[in-house]
């Protein structure tokens, strides 16, 4: 049987990839089935060798960084899912410890930690994020003390017209948004902090620590991909769903955690099925109650079944 995607894999020459492989490992829910082609680039030239090829061949494309903020669906993806790697995973920092050019593919906890240590007051914000780089941008990753947004001075990214660099302002960094125009695959970006303090280094990473044992104990440790809903602000979306009663409410072997409401966890062999029916009571009960729509923050990818049964 010829592959779905045939037009699309002759022009891969000289890339890895890989077919039909299951998606579930690169989550952090371990959730999800077989893309039909997973490629991987090393570098800016690989990347927009797959940007054109799936544009020329109308082949879907996506984008996965850490995973960690994907709800992937049983059926796997169509097309085509682009994760980054070698050159693009590596981390530069500037002699005045100011500036740092990072790789899109970069883990964002060793950026973060890179950051922490050159005294980034910023990082404290989005210490104890999972994730790749490139994610952390395309979500402006953080928390109430502070978001990627705020040191970003200029992303670099494939399009269709070739390498490009946004400035800042371009973006549109926003609470867990940025706007990026469609086609384009964030590689590297530059990043620079304007009151970094080398003498607070070390205090900055104590304050990190205290910071990661309190997540400790208020995140579940169970396989999740973080808050499954944006807070309506100023109302927080785990007090909403905790109010409602529904920590503990199980679909399948998806639970609302019992140790933080706007956290949906994998207890252990839950489908992306399960976990997409208990958002959506969970939606319709807080509806209910509060008459507020919790907007996801969780991007759900590929197709799910609503309580109509209809494929969405
Ligand atoms: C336990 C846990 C705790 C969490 N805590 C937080 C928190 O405190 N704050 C917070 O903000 N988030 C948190 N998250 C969510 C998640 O870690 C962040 O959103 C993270 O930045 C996502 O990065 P990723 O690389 O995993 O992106 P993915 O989940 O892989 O992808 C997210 C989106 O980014 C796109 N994308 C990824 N890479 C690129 C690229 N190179 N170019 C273009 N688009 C790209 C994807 O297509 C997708 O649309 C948490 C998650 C978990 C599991």
């Amino acid at each position: 049987m010829t592959s779905p995607c045939s037009l699309f894999l002759k022009q891969l020459e000289g890339l890895t990839y890989h077919e039909s492989l299951p998606l579930a490992p690169y989550t952090t829910f371990k959730i999800g089935g077989p893309a039909d082609v997973v490629v991987f680039a090393h570098n800016e030239a690989d990347v927009l060798q797959v940007l054109k090829a799936a544009y020329q061949t109308q082949t879907p494309l996506f984008v996965l960084g850490g995973g960690s903020n994907l709800l992937i669906s049983d059926a796997g993806l169509r097309g085509c899912v682009l994760m980054l790697g070698g050159l693009l995973a590596e981390i530069k920092v500037d002699d005045s410890g100011q500036e740092i050019l990072v790789g899109a593919g970069a883990s964002f906890p060793k950026l973060t930690n890179t950051a922490l240590k050159l005294g980034w007051k910023n990082a404290l914000g989005f210490c104890g994020t999972p994730g790749h780089v490139g994610g952390a941008i395309k979500m402006n990753a953080g928390t109430r003390l502070g978001e990627i947004g705020e040191v970003v001075q200029e992303v670099y990214a494939a399009t269709l017209d070739g390498l490009k660099v946004f400035q800042k302002h371009e973006l549109q960094f926003s609470y867990r948004q940025t706007v990026f125009p469609a086609h384009t695959v964030i590689t590297k970006t530059r990043l620079r902090c304007h009151d970094a303090s080398h003498l607070h280094a070390a205090e900055f990473l104590k304050n990190a620590e205290e910071l990661a044992k309190k997540r400790k104990a208020t995140q579940p440790k169970l396989r999740s991909a973080g808050s499954m809903f944006k807070n309506p602000l100023p109302q927080f979306a785990g007090r909403l769903i905790e109010a409602t009663g529904l920590k503990g409410t199980k679909v399948g072997d998806a639970e609302v955690s019992t140790t933080h409401a706007n956290f949906i966890v994998n207890l252990k062999h839950a489908t992306a099925q399960d976990v997409f029916a208990l958002s959506q009571i969970v939606r319709q009960e807080v509806y209910k109650k509060f008459n507020i729509l919790l907007e996801y923050e969780v991007k759900l990818v590929g197709s799910f079944i609503n309580d109509k049964n209809e494929k969405l």
